[in-house]
């Protein structure tokens, strides 16, 4: 039964020197596909070229909320043209966060050099991308930290992608779920939330509607707990880790045993989400 990745960042310069070896062995670990996010202009044509060259990947251009602050006049634009250009591609990862301007550590080294937008100002940006999503009839890919009352209310007034939207490694309160579901949410699991302290995630998660849960790995980002990585990849040149893809599995047999589903049945229901969503089948 093939697996499903919902939401990774294969482009990121962290799989430079991996890459064309994991393009190889992940078909063979049971990845059927993956979507890759871009997050800003300049890694767009990265996330193009290898929506181009490798079928089972999908294609995915969006602003970050991380990047918003420093977007380029012509960002829109250059958006807009690669959509066009890519039909089969989604929109994101856009979104907004509250947690850069109040919680992250002024010298936190993932922010370095980037001005932080205030929360307005990445509204704007991010309903500009879900009015992009709607006119071009593509599913979105949502990001969203310490923001889950602004986002459904911005959900609630705005026009939302016919064929839905993701909220990625969904962290809001397991109360929400339904709230955002009847909006026509799904919600992807991240294999981080096997972390013990995780708790208040892994109870939302028993929340979601089987017809709207998804997996993914996040990576290079969100490393699992040692008992469910399975593969492992040498650290960074900063010396941070690097989330294997192929891990995709252990989030897959964290998710069904959180659920008491059978491992098979979670797959089937995860790759007609995937592809309802996604490849609008
Ligand atoms: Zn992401």
């Amino acid at each position: 039964m093939p697996l499903f990745d919902a939401h990774n960042h294969f482009q990121d310069d962290w799989f430079d020197p991996h890459r064309e070896r994991l393009l190889d062995e992940l078909p063979r670990l049971g990845l059927g596909g993956m979507v890759v996010n871009g997050t800003c202009e300049s890694d767009w044509p990265k996330v193009r070229e290898l929506g181009r060259r490798v079928p089972w990947i999908v294609p995915s251009f969006g602003l970050h909320p991380w990047d918003c602050g420093n977007r380029s006049p012509a960002w829109e634009e250059t958006l807009s043209a690669a959509l066009l250009e890519t039909p089969g591609a989604a929109v994101g990862e856009i979104g907004i966060d509250r947690w850069i301007l109040d919680r992250a550590r002024p010298d936190d080294p993932r922010l370095a050099g980037m001005r932080r937008a205030p929360l307005d100002e990445q509204l704007q940006v991010f309903v500009r991308q879900l009015d992009l999503a709607c006119r071009m009839k593509r599913p979105a890919s949502i990001h969203c930290l310490d923001a889950w009352g602004p986002l459904i209310e911005c959900l609630r007034r705005t026009p939302l992608p016919q064929r839905g939207f993701l909220l990625h490694a969904y962290g809001g309160p397991a109360e929400m779920v339904v709230d955002f579901a009847a909006l026509g949410a799904y919600f992807s699991f991240n294999g981080n939330y096997l972390e013990e302290r995780r708790v208040r995630n892994r109870e939302a998660f028993r929340q979601v509607p089987a017809e709207r849960l998804l997996v993914e790995t996040d990576a290079p980002a969100m490393l699992l707990p040692a008992p469910w990585r399975h593969f492992e990849l040498p650290s960074a040149p900063t010396g941070e880790n690097i989330n294997h893809p192929g891990n995709l599995l252990g989030a897959y047999e964290g998710i069904a045993h959180l659920r008491g589903a059978a491992s098979e049945e979670l797959a089937e229901t995860c790759e007609t989400n995937f592809r309802r969503l996604f490849l609008g089948q």
